[in-house]
């Protein structure tokens, strides 16, 4: 069992920057995360305080139900792979990829059956006589990544390691990773700064903004309840649209009220909207989640479009709604001009509730 449990961790640079502000998390014995967020938002600090590369300012660390917050990165028993991916420049691929399993004294069969398993899945087996000075970016960042796996750690810890590949690369080595991390029962912690790589990566992705972390949940979750308008904003492509609202009763029901329309709002939302103490609210809609018709109906949204993206596999709509500009995504052979009115269907158990104060999500029943 190999499970990663971090408690309160925090780390403080020069006495200011708060990198890590108190994060807790479980990994459970052989899942997958992925540590997401913006740029200096401490997810790198958070993996190097894991790997033992950074001493914590507080909380702990436990590594397979053992405390590791003050052993040295060797002791922790891990496998790494960090932005720098160091090769050793003296040594061919073959002997960099052979590496910790010479430390590990494997025979000489199985570390030659290791290392090529590993090459093939990274697509360097034709490059195993060279030296890392005789490699592009790319294939050396592949070598670590190669070097790594080869070990069959329990706990394997990766930032950004796919960085340096070209997109199509990327995408495929994305699926063989997973594959190959799902064989070996690793423990994984990745960080990445690509949302898609964490929705398709991940068992389950851990958010973080500001050295702490604001969600950690399934792909699925993250991405259909967001916990907050930030996290919702973030994931997707589009992000989600978010819509001022205000709420109105009207007979026995409840409406919210935008610049674009009235929209019902669903029964199981009704308690605790209304314990809210509040009128105003933020909407969210994922593009997808929204149908343009070009007949006026009720429960619509009416919008302009202003802009059509033909994607190839679907269009993308920018329409605005009053003030605001909401993405919808549509079929490839729906293509409405620029200036043409749409009415906008939204399927109430697609719309998301938000606090306009705090930008937390107001879950239903
Ligand atoms: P990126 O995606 O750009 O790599 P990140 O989320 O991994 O960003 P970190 O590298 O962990 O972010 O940095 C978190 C914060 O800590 C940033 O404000 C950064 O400037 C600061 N920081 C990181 N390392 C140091 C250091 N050695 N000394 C001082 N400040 C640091």
């Amino acid at each position: 069992m190999a499970e990663i449990r971090l408690e309160n961790v925090r780390k403080v640079f020069d006495r200011k920057v708060v990198a890590v502000d108190g994060v807790s998390l479980m990994v459970k014995d052989q899942e997958f995360t992925v540590l997401l967020g913006p740029s200096g938002c401490g997810k790198t600090t958070l993996l190097r305080c894991v790997a033992g590369l950074e001493q914590v300012d507080g909380g702990r660390i436990f590594i397979g139900g053992r405390d590791v917050t003050f052993l040295p990165p060797r002791q922790r028993h891990i496998a790494m792979v960090f932005q720098s991916y160091a090769v050793f420049p003296h040594l061919t691929v073959f002997e960099n990829i052979a590496f910790g399993l010479r430390m590990q004294r494997q025979p000489e069969a199985a570390i030659r059956q290791r290392v090529q398993e590993a090459a093939e899945l990274l697509h360097i087996a034709d490059l195993l006589e060279r030296y890392p000075s005789q490699l592009s970016g790319g294939q050396r960042q592949r070598v670590a990544v190669a070097r790594a796996i080869a070990v069959h750690p329990e706990v394997l810890l990766m930032d950004e390691p796919l960085s340096n590949l070209d997109a199509l690369l990327r995408l495929e080595m994305r699926a063989e990773l997973k594959r190959l991390l799902r064989d070996i029962h690793a423990t994984t912690i990745y960080v990445t700064h690509d949302q898609v790589e964490a929705l398709s990566l991940g068992d389950r992705i851990a958010v973080m903004r500001d050295g702490r972390i604001l969600q950690y949940d399934t792909p699925l979750a993250v991405y259909d309840h967001p916990a907050n308008t930030f996290v919702g904003g973030f994931i997707g492509n589009p992000p989600m649209n978010f819509l001022k609202g205000m709420l109105r009763h009207r007979e026995d029901r409840l409406e919210v009220a935008t610049s674009g329309g009235t929209l019902e709002v669903p029964e199981a939302m009704r308690s605790a909207l209304l314990a809210q103490n509040r009128d105003d609210v933020i909407i969210g809609v994922r593009a997808e989640n929204i149908e343009p018709q070009t007949q006026e109906a009720p429960n619509t949204l009416r919008g302009t479009v202003l802009v059509v993206e033909p994607l190839g596999s679907h269009n993308l709509l920018t329409v605005r709604v009053g003030e605001e500009h909401v993405k919808v995504s549509t079929s490839a052979d729906f293509r409405p001009r620029s200036g043409e009115t749409l009415w906008l269907r939204v399927h109430p158990d697609k719309l998301r509730w938000f606090d306009p104060e705090t930008g937390q999500a107001i879950r239903g029943e």
